[in-house]
């Protein structure tokens, strides 16, 4: 059984940032070191792949709003 990571990779991340032109793929506002994050365009818990191609850039925001679901407890 192979392991998937959950988490991009620094290069994964900065292919990713750049492949978006730097801007949060979301809202359009600039992204820079410290508030750019990678996010699965599929989700991890769904089998999504820790991949470039299934990773957006997006800004803290806009990954903190999509990851707020009232999914909680
Ligand atoms: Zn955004």
């Amino acid at each position: 059984m192979c392991i998937v990571p959950r988490h991009f990779t620094q290069v994964q991340k900065l292919l990713i940032l750049r492949r978006a032109n730097y801007k949060c793929q979301g809202c359009g506002t600039s992204l820079d070191a410290k508030n750019f994050e990678a996010d699965h365009k599929k989700a991890y818990s769904q089998g999504g792949a820790t991949e470039a191609w299934n990773a957006q850039a997006l800004c803290r925001n806009c990954n903190r709003r999509k990851s707020d679901k009232p999914q909680q407890p």
